[in-house]
């Protein structure tokens, strides 16, 4: 979930930022949410054509953007090798299928991520209506639950044309910039997403895995292939990037930065300090929905933001899922509705909480 901090603008005269020594060129791509922009990186490639890595959200800005940027560093149709995804989450792969187009260039992502965009943006998707139930079998109250399933199928026309996509895999290599690279499993923000690291010049490539300012999205949402403790998957994730020596870190919003592993480390707290709020409240009550326990951790504002709320209740519910798992909560329907509560009966391992 977003913190509330101070908002930090790249300015409109940074649109692009060639970052050095890599010559990398990081393209600040707007986004119509309160995040505002994507980082998308440029990599100059050795026999001088380019790779994109994650383009951004398809909306006429972004097309706008893309087309005079692209046109004043003289990138022009056979001049764009590919588009790398790191992840499918629509501010990142939504431009993908406009790039194939422009360039006929070939698109790559894992089939993991594929999967899940098919799942969410293919044609006959049951997805938003699916979120729909869900939620409201979690508490949340039907007025709202009216926003949810267009603001999800909004999301469609961002996305399209979707791409034909070519399979990343990760555990395995890639060259790109003239460096070699390991393409690493980074599951919890989105499945099949994947970090990109050079062991040569200490730079990994996070998505969205780890940002600067603001914590990554951690989501449980319902099927039977979806993760179904996401912050513990994430958790994990975040203990394995920081076995990696970095000085570069190219993340997906915000500032490149240096140090990956300190910055773990603050969001691993943030996730147990949540956890333990989380808790606290469980056992001030007798039970309570996902919903309830939403608003109480991130307040009733976010009713009047369908787009914050849904990330704020899949991410409660991502925690919650997280607590059942370490048998600390428990859920039951009652009513009609899933209601959680704390595991207090005398269970001698836990009794010091
Ligand atoms: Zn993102």
């Amino acid at each position: 979930m977003i913190e509330r901090l101070p908002e930090e603008s790249p300015g409109e005269a940074t649109v692009v930022t060639e970052l050095l020594p890599s010559g990398w060129l990081r393209v600040c791509v707007p986004l119509p949410y309160s995040l505002r922009f994507v980082n998308s990186y440029l990599v100059p490639e050795p026999e001088g054509d380019w790779t994109v890595i994650d383009p951004g959200l398809n909306t006429e800005e972004a097309r706008a953007l893309w087309l005079a940027e692209l046109d004043k560093l003289g990138i022009r149709q056979g001049a764009l090798r590919r588009v790398l995804l790191t992840h499918q989450h629509p501010d990142h792969y939504g431009l993908a299928g406009w790039f194939q187009q422009q360039f006929a260039c070939p698109v790559w992502m894992t089939e993991k991520a594929h999967r899940y965009a098919k799942r969410m943006w293919g044609a006959g998707s049951r997805f938003p209506l699916e979120l729909g139930d869900w939620f409201g079998r979690h508490g949340m109250p039907a007025e709202l639950l009216e926003q949810l399933e267009p603001h999800l199928q909004s999301f469609r026309e961002r996305v399209e044309p979707q791409p034909e996509v070519s399979y990343l895999t990760a555990g395995s290599r890639l060259e790109l910039g003239g460096e070699n690279w390991s393409l690493i499993d980074a599951p919890g923000h989105a499945g099949g997403a994947l970090c990109f690291y050079s062991e040569s010049s200490r730079t990994m490539v996070v998505g969205d895995q780890v940002l600067l300012r603001i914590t990554p999205n951690i989501s449980l949402v319902p099927g039977p292939e979806e993760d179904a403790n996401p912050l513990h998957s994430y958790l994990t994730s975040l203990q394995d990037l920081s076995g990696y020596v970095t000085e570069r870190v190219y993340p997906g919003h915000r500032a490149p930065f240096t140090d990956l592993a300190r910055r773990a480390r603050e969001i691993t707290g943030h996730h147990e300090r949540r956890l333990e709020h989380l808790l606290g409240l469980l056992r001030q009550r007798e039970a309570a929905t996902a919903f309830e326990l939403c608003e109480l951790e991130f307040g009733s504002h976010l009713r009047r933001n369908i787009h914050n709320l849904r990330f704020a209740m899949s991410e409660t519910l991502a925690h919650l899922a997280y607590l059942e798992n370490e048998g600390k909560a428990e859920q039951g329907d009652e009513g009609g509705f899933v209601r959680f509560r704390a595991v207090t009966a005398g269970d001698p391992e836990r009794g010091g909480e």
